[in-house]
């Protein structure tokens, strides 16, 4: 039997880092591979606008780095993650609290422990800079999570109630992942009043920390989810890739052999042994691995279940005079505007602001207000208690399906292979988060390896054919 032409062994579609990554796993083992992207650069949803010399996220936080999350093979140069302060700012009846600080040793510990997965990405990573703090991280025994200082209308109730949170904390940190993912299955606001935890606890603490965990202002999440995001945060700390989040698709893109990633190539169809695209033709394999978002998946792969989604929308400030919150993600715990959380990024990453300016990011979750940036000055100026009106706005980015909803029941561990020679992976098969689409690639590039036979030689890639005049 002739062997047929194959232009690649694997034709990946999609060049967000669930794309990247597969793609890194596949070429570092032999296999061939062609990474083909519709938009003129890689990252997808995790890029970086630059404006003026600032640079701009478009998703609004960090990576949540103590998800569970995959450990994609070392010997990358990986970007360098900046830390935010410990815990968070709670903002509540005009003062703000700090809560949440890891402790002691053990905070220390788990801070490293958090940046591993995502570091895992980064075999030799660099000094981090430490950020400046202008408000001290609070001290606790060894061994626990600190919630909040013992301030005098701190929104999380009686000191016993706090010792409490703490202790609940603590032990979600250390509790595995699978007993987490055992546990049983209720919308995370229902499971929240149903854990005997007090309401002004809840409402003060666990409410605006989980919503801007989860983008979930509701908290119609899975409560295995937001169990595992509030592990990951009582275990470590939240990161910024330093020089915007686009670092993270761009160092897995520059690990890949040349020419492997196509820009500007959309991909209309796709089969077991080819795909077709709307600039190319056919273009012909042994696999395909679709990592698009989930609606763009489900055209190209009828059947497979579109999600709904949680609508986030970043707004991007300047001004030279920025307010004292040091490097911390300070939170609305009093729910009294359209901002959910917020951060002078500038002081997590100098990098993303010009000399003298201060860059502000601020994150709206759910349906967007009529006049978006007023409102949001309006509320940033109680949050942070400083005037805004001299505050220069940068962008605001609005993404309707940013984050696929996570409801109950939810499988963060969907099938990726569809058929032999027909594979998905994307934050839609796993949870909504970076972690998850990572580790979505992780599953889908080994079930390709296993059904490939990786290990034996691979054929020599053809070139890609030359893009139709029409
Ligand atoms: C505003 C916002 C805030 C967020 N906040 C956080 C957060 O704080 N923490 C966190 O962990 N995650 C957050 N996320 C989610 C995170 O960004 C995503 O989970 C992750 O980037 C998904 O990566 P992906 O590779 O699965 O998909 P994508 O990044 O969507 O990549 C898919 C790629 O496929 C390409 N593509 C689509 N169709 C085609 C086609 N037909 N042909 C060729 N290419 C195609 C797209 O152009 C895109 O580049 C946020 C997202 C947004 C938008």
């Amino acid at each position: 039997m002739l062997e047929p032409a194959y232009q690649a062994d694997v034709v990946v579609v999609g060049a967000g880092v669930a794309g990247l990554a597969a793609a890194h796993r596949l070429t570092s083992q032999g296999v061939t591979t062609t990474v083909l992207e519709a938009a003129h650069g890689v990252g997808g949803r995790m890029a970086t606008e630059k404006v003026d010399g600032f640079r701009l996220d478009r998703i609004g936080r960090l990576l949540s780095a103590a998800y569970p999350g995959p450990h994609l093979a070392p010997g990358l140069d990986g970007p360098v993650l900046l830390p935010y302060a410990p815990g968070v700012l709670l903002h509540s009846e005009g003062r703000r609290h700090r809560a949440g600080v890891p402790a002691g040793t053990r905070g220390a510990r788990s801070a490293r422990g958090a940046l591993h997965a995502v570091r895992a990405l980064a075999s030799a990573p660099r000094a981090v800079p430490a950020p400046r703090r202008t408000v001290p991280a609070p001290l606790a025994p060894g061994g626990t999570v600190a919630v909040a200082r013992p301030r005098t209308g701190a929104p999380l109730g009686t000191a016993v109630d706090q010792a409490r949170l703490g202790a609940a904390l603590t032990r979600l940190a250390h509790t595995p992942v699978e007993r987490l993912l055992a546990r049983p299955e209720l919308p995370a606001a229902e499971a929240l009043a149903a854990r005997g935890l007090p309401p002004r606890t809840i409402d003060g603490f666990l409410r605006p920390l989980l919503a801007a965990l989860l983008c979930d202002p509701d908290l119609t999440t899975s409560s295995r989810c937001a169990d595992l995001a509030l592990r990951a945060f009582a275990g470590g700390r939240p990161v910024l890739p330093a020089g915007g989040a686009e670092a993270v698709p761009e160092m897995l893109a520059r690990s890949l052999p040349p020419g492997t990633v196509h820009t500007g190539v959309r991909v209309t169809s796709v089969a077991t042994n080819s795909v077709t695209t709307a600039e190319h033709g056919v273009i012909r394999c042994r696999a395909v691995l679709v990592a698009t978002d989930a609606r763009a998946a489900a055209e190209l792969l009828p059947g497979l279940r579109v999600p709904d989604f949680h609508p986030v929308t970043v707004v991007h400030h300047t001004t030279d005079d920025p307010p004292a919150t040091g490097a911390s993600l300070l939170l609305d715990a009093d729910r009294g505007g359209p901002v959910a959380h917020t951060a002078v990024v500038s002081r997590v990453d100098p990098s993303r602001a010009p000399a003298g300016r201060a860059l502000v990011s601020s994150t709206v979750l759910g349906p967007v207000p009529s006049d978006v940036d007023a409102a949001v000055r309006i509320h940033l100026s109680r949050l942070y208690g400083t005037s805004t009106a001299r505050w220069e706005t940068l962008a605001v980015h609005h993404a309707a399906e940013a984050v696929p909803a996570m409801r109950p029941p939810h499988d963060p561990h969907r099938p990726v292979r569809l058929l032999a020679g027909l594979y998905v992976c994307g934050d839609h098969r796993d949870t909504s988060t970076v972690q998850g689409a990572l580790h979505s690639a992780e599953r889908a590039s080994a079930a390709i390896l296993a059904d490939l036979g990786a290990g034996r030689p691979m054929h020599t890639a053809e070139p890609l054919p030359a893009a139709s005049a029409a």
